[in-house]
């Protein structure tokens, strides 16, 4: 097995939803078939209210805390939040839009890595509106889908149970320590990836693909070799995935897998 090599990469075993490789009443069915690799947070879920909500509750944390003057703090606007996160503006500075003294952005930057991914937050997580219906078609279509994400595999395996979306999904790489993965996702993201397609020997990854929302997928995919599709729908905006120069870019999972399995069906004819 080649092990990661990338710091902060911690591996944790990946959980098998479906089409274990090995079974063998499914790996007949699908050896033949293709693999899509894809980013969960932003392709498969909607995380805008959860960043947005720990952003309030964190101004809210440190307005409270001190002995001094209560500060003038004003949380901006969801619409605007989301925006400024996309355009890739620092949690820091949106804090500072926010009124916040930089004196105190170093202790609401501590306090919102603390509490994002705490259960009170998670669930504030939605599926993206396309994510049922994708997830559906690559099933009907034999496509065998791995998830590579920065959150723990059963934080993850815990959301699609309870969306009902966990049989769409062969299997969930994730890490083990959430919190680190904020010091290097890029980096992070690269191993995790490299990590899950060696693990795939049961199935060609030669016409694969990397779905993802952020840089770090993007670089992920293109550094392993694969075809990367960008959307639009999560957390960076369209003009910063156009600079990466992904394979292809759409606004939705959907479209991003109607444009693949279209693909297949074309060369295969
Ligand atoms: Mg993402």
């Amino acid at each position: 097995m080649q092990q990661p090599t990338g710091a902060g990469f911690q591996p944790v075993s990946p959980i098998s939803l479906v089409d274990h490789p090995g079974t063998q009443a499914n790996s007949a069915r699908t050896s033949a078939s293709s693999v899509v690799f894809c980013d969960f947070d932003g392709p498969i879920v909607d995380v805008s209210e959860r960043y947005y909500r720990t952003y309030q509750t964190g101004l809210r944390a440190v307005q409270t805390k001190g002995s001094g003057p209560p500060l003038r703090v004003q949380a901006l606007p969801k619409e605007q939040f989301w925006r400024m996160k996309r355009s890739r503006v620092e949690d820091g500075e949106i804090a500072v839009r926010s009124g916040l003294p930089e004196s105190i952005v170093e202790t609401f930057l501590q306090q919102v890595t603390r509490m994002v991914n705490h259960a009170h937050l998670l669930q504030w997580d939605r599926p993206q509106p396309t994510a049922r219906a994708s997830l559906a078609l690559l099933k009907r279509h034999q496509v065998r889908l791995v998830l590579v994400t920065l959150r723990h595999p059963r934080q993850v395996e815990d959301f699609l149970s309870a969306h009902g979306l966990a049989a769409y999904v062969s299997e969930v790489y994730g890490v083990s320590d959430i919190m680190a993965a904020h010091a290097n996702r890029v980096a992070q993201k690269v191993d995790l990836l490299k990590h899950a397609i060696s693990q795939q020997s049961e199935f060609s990854t030669a016409a694969a693909w990397m779905i993802g929302d952020t840089e770090a997928d993007i670089i992920a995919g293109q550094q392993a070799g694969l075809s990367t599709a960008a959307l639009t729908c999560g957390t960076r905006s369209r003009s910063h995935l156009q600079t990466l120069h992904p394979t292809a870019l759409h606004e939705t999972l959907l479209a991003a897998v109607q444009a693949i399995i279209h693909q297949a069906q074309v060369k295969a004819a």
